[in-house]
Order: structure tokens, then C-alpha cells, then sequence
């Protein structure tokens, strides 16, 4: 497989010089450049027509707020479609193959969701629609609360969050004041070192003070450790289960049985709950918080492709502190939307609310869609599908890539792998620099952190047996190449639009402004 990429083409062939030849447009074939905007752009040209009486009071007001003319870019509406028509061709989507990042669920979106979301009663509904006009909607909402919490063995669900990151601060917050209600001021949050990086982020948002709990050589939670630092000042623990080394913690009961006997609460990100659905209730293992990300385990699109939506399970001790505004059904049978006006009698303890309206509802009219469409059942075998999935990806690399928790049994959703035994010079970049150019998107890179040039891949379980063997066909033959030595990996991407890039300079100073 050396030397060709997945589609059959050999390095020659696909070379920015095809041929040996430039071509003088600098399109290749299908293969679209597009120069920035403000290169394409003239001041003086518009999309759309304006009357000179309309146009000269725009102008004047942005030259009085700006105090200059702003040097926005013109361009006609056909000059303006292929612009952005033409730089989505250079982009990678989910509807164009596999994105194996590991922790971030990219799995198909079903297009059953995309029309059930698109029904005119739920997309042309206006959040500020009076409640008689908006019932369907607060059915459907409070139907997947009723899923989420029959899912998760859990008591109650805050629906607005609107994304995993933001469901954490939810969590945080009614531990925040549950603490209070007891009239305590606890300032820990533990934190494990293989934690996600919006756990840490969100409890120093929060106001709490973060410790790290190390990970045993196994990848898991150390036990004892935790427990050890575990007292009076402790507010809480963040844990993912699955955790980010694609391990089930174990222990988990034990260690909440703990943090409960301490005074203290447990929040679990179940940002990989797509793991163990319909197989385990997260309440079950004594868990106070936890939120799900509905576009990585119930398939709603994310990325690119659209907003997140970040619900939090509650356990009795934590629900009578969640955000409002929250749907509940009546003695007749009708849903309501519990709001500020009724929260004195109804939610007396609530921290306050996490979102203008009542939550990203294009993505629970999807999640829904997606929940019906698979049944409690067909839930259980997406777990199972993503586990074995997962496991084949790790064990068809044994002998090519180092799996450091690869002796710690059976893995979860993901399989973690490091840059142990590459070639001296070689790196976990070079080899997802490398995937580019087999057709793939890079697995996710150096993360988790408590691994040595780690390499996170989750196939999740709407890839075919097929699609896994190509995608760990370029594995192989990139491990092998990045073992061997071969130099041409290091300059790798060759057919992308853009060769490797300066991430730092990329990230630090993107060049966003036009200079003209
Ligand atoms: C994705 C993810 C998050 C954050 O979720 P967002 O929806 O991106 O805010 C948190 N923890 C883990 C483990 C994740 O994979």
C-alpha cells in the first residue's frame, strides 16, 4: 500500500504540478482554488440592487461609525455563491467519509431526523410563540425529557444547556447551590488528569479550585488517591465515564458511594454515553449530574454542520436546584412550560436559567426522531455496535501501532494509541498529516494528555465492517511508513489544498483582515 492513497492514486498522479504541469487558472480538475474574499472583492460592487437614495445613508453611516469607508467586499450573487461553493469543496464533511475523532462522536446523521426537523410546525415555530401555540413543540421536548431520564435511571432533566460544556456548568451550578441550600462554601473540584479540558475549564468558571486525581498504569481513576483527598472542602468530583482513554471506570459506585459518605457530589461527563446506552443507567452508579451530548450520542449533526444541544440528568438530591425554564406534564395530560412567573411555587430552589429561550429544539425533534427510530432496543445495539467497532480498529493495529491500555482489557467506544516505536523523528502529526492524504480526517491528536504523542480513534457504529478495514488499510501503511523511516511522510499533506501548515502561526495569527 505504500505510496497509494486510499482511492488508488499513486503520489505522481495527484501532485500539484499534475504532470509535471501547472495549470494556469490553478484549478486541478475538480480540485477548486479560491483566493480570500477580499482578493475577489470591489468596494463598489453589489449583491443586490439599492437605490442610489438608500445606498449614499448606508454609506454615510458607516463612515460615520467607522469614521472611514469600510473596505467590505463586493461581489455579485453568482460571484458570491461559487465563492463559498467552491472553498466547500476543499472542506471534509461526515457525508464524504469517516472522521475518527476520538471523544467526539461523529456518526452518520440520519436524514429521517433531517426531515422531521424540517416539518413546518416545528422549524417555522417562533420561540416567543404563546404556550397554546407552541404544545406540539413542549410535547416533543418534554417526550425526550422522558427518554433521557428513562435512559439514564435519573430523576430529573435540565433540557436548555446547549452544549456539552454548557451542560457541565449547569451541573456545576446546582452543585454550586445545593452546597449553599446546606449553607456550606466547599472550593475543590477533583478533577482526574485524563479529564476533558471543559471539565477543569468549567469549574474554575464556576469558582472552584481545581485538583488533579492521577490515573492509575491501567488508565482509570486511582481509587485511593481520590479518596485520600476527599474531605470538608471538597465540593465535588468531574469524571467521564467511558473515561478519555476509552476505559469504563470500574469503580465508579465505589467512588461515588465515597464523595456522598465526604459531603460531596458527583458530576459525570457523558459526553461518551454513546458507549454504554440502554446498557447502563448512569444513575445506577450514584451519579448527581451528568450531561448528553445529544449531537454525539443521538446523532444530531455537529462540527460544521450544526449547533449542539447539551442536556443534564439529575439526580433527587440535585433536581430541585436545575434552571428553568423546564416542561411538565398536567393532571390532564396537556405540557406546560414552567417559567419564572411560576417558579416561587413550583421550583423554588432553581440557580436561574442557561439559555434565552427553551433549548436548541431543531436538535430534539432529531434526537427524538432518532430515539423512535431505533427503540430501546436499537439503542442497546448502538452501544454494542460502537464498542465492537471500537475493538476491531484497536486490535487490527496490534503489531503497528502501541496501544498503552491495549493489556487493560476490551476497550470502549475508542481505541487510544501512542507514537511508542515510531522511527526516531517521527510523530503522532506526521501520521495524521498522513491520513489527509489517504482521503481521511485525522483522528484526534496528543489528547488525552496522560499519553506520550497520543492518538484517539473513534469509529463509532454506523461505519461498515467495509469503510473499517480501508481507514485501518492507511493506518497500517502509515505506521509502517512513519516505522520505516520514510521521509516523504514527514512533508505530508502532498494532494490536500494546502500543504502542513504552521498550526501556531494558524491558530495565534490567522490572517482574517485584508490588507488591499
Ligand atoms: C465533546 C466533549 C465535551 C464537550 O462537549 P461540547 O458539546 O463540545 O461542549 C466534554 N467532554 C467530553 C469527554 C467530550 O467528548
Amino acid at each position: 500500500m505504500s505510496g497509494v492513497n486510499a482511492s488508488g492514486w499513486r503520489p505522481e498522479m495527484g501532485s500539484a504540478e499534475a504532470g509535471g504541469q501547472a495549470t494556469a487558472s490553478g484549478d486541478k480538475a475538480l480540485m477548486l482554488e479560491e483566493a480570500l474574499i477580499f482578493e475577489l472583492g470591489r468596494p463598489d460592487t453589489y449583491g443586490v440592487d439599492i437605490d442610489e437614495a438608500d445606498a449614499e445613508p448606508i454609506a454615510g453611516l458607516a463612515r460615520f461609525l467607522r469614521q472611514q469607508v469600510p473596505a467590505l467586499p463586493g461581489l455579485s450573487e453568482p460571484e458570491t455563491v461559487r465563492h463559498y461553493t467552491r472553498l466547500s469543496r476543499q472542506n471534509y464533511a461526515i457525508d464524504l467519509g469517516p472522521f475518527p475523532l476520538g471523544s467526539c462522536t461523529m456518526k452518520h446523521n440520519p436524514r429521517l431526523n433531517e426531515k422531521v426537523a424540517r416539518m413546518a410546525g416545528f422549524a417555522d415555530l417562533h420561540p416567543l410563540a404563546p404556550q397554546q401555540a407552541a404544545r406540539g413543540a413542549f410535547e416533543v421536548i418534554n417526550e425526550l425529557a422522558h427518554w433521557l431520564i428513562e435512559l439514564t435511571g435519573m430523576h430529573g432533566v435540565a433540557m436548555t444547556p446547549k452544549a456539552g460544556a454548557h451542560g457541565e456548568l449547569c451541573g456545576v451550578l446546582c452543585i454550586k447551590a445545593a452546597l449553599q441550600a446546606r449553607g456550606e462554601d466547599r472550593k475543590v473540584m477533583l478533577v482526574p488528569e485524563s479529564a476533558h479540558g471543559t471539565n477543569p475549564a468549567t469549574a474554575a468558571f464556576a469558582g472552584f479550585t481545581i485538583e488533579n486525581i492521577p490515573a492509575t498504569a491501567e488508565g482509570r481513576v486511582d481509587l485511593e488517591a481520590l479518596k485520600a483527598r476527599l474531605g470538608p472542602d471538597v465540593a465535588g468530583v468531574m469524571i467521564t465515564n467511558p473515561n478519555t482513554c476509552g476505559l469504563f471506570e470500574r469503580d465508579m459506585k465505589v467512588i461515588s458511594d465515597a464523595v456522598h459518605a465526604a459531603g460531596g457530589y458527583v458530576y459525570c461527563d457523558g459526553a461518551n454515553f454513546n458507549a454504554i446506552v440502554g446498557k447502563v443507567r448512569p444513575g445506577d452508579l450514584g451519579i448527581d449530574a451528568m450531561h448528553i451530548n445529544l449531537h454525539k450520542t443521538f446523532s444530531t449533526p455537529h462540527g460544521g454542520g450544526g449547533p449542539g444541544s447539551g442536556p443534564v440528568v439529575l439526580s433527587e438530591a440535585l433536581s430541585p436546584f436545575g434552571p428553568l425554564p423546564f416542561t411538565s406534564r398536567q393532571a390532564d395530560g396537556t405540557v406546560l412550560l414552567v417559567e419564572e412567573e411560576d417558579a416561587a411555587a413550583a421550583h423554588p430552589h432553581s440557580f436561574g436559567r442557561m439559555a434565552a429561550f427553551h433549548g436548541q429544539m431543531g436538535m430534539f425533534t432529531r434526537a427524538l426522531a432518532y430515539i423512535l427510530s431505533h427503540g430501546a432496543d436499537g439503542l442497546a445495539r448502538v452501544a454494542e455496535d460502537a464498542v465492537l467497532n471500537a475493538n476491531y480498529v484497536l486490535r487490527s493495529l496490534e503489531g503497528h501501532l502501541e496501544a498503552p491500555f491495549g493489556a487493560s482489557g476490551p476497550c470502549m467506544h475508542e481505541a487510544l494509541f501512542s507514537d511508542a516505536g515510531l522511527h526516531e523523528g517521527f510523530t503522532t502529526l506526521d501520521i495524521a498529516k498522513g491520513l489527509i492524504d489517504e482521503g481521511f480526517h485525522p483522528m484526534t491528536v496528543y489528547f488525552p494528555l496522560v499519553v506520550h504523542g497520543a492518538m484517539l480513534v473513534e469509529p463509532t457504529e454506523t461505519e461498515s465492517k467495509a469503510g473499517l478495514d480501508r481507514f485501518i488499510g492507511s493506518l497500517r501503511s502509515l505506521a509502517e511508513r512513519a516505522k520505516a523511516g520514510d521521509d516523504s511522510l514527514k512533508s505530508a499533506p502532498h494532494f490536500a489544498p494546502r500543504r502542513r501548515l504552521d498550526e501556531t502561526q494558524a491558530a495565534r495569527k490567522p490572517v482574517l483582515v485584508w490588507k488591499g
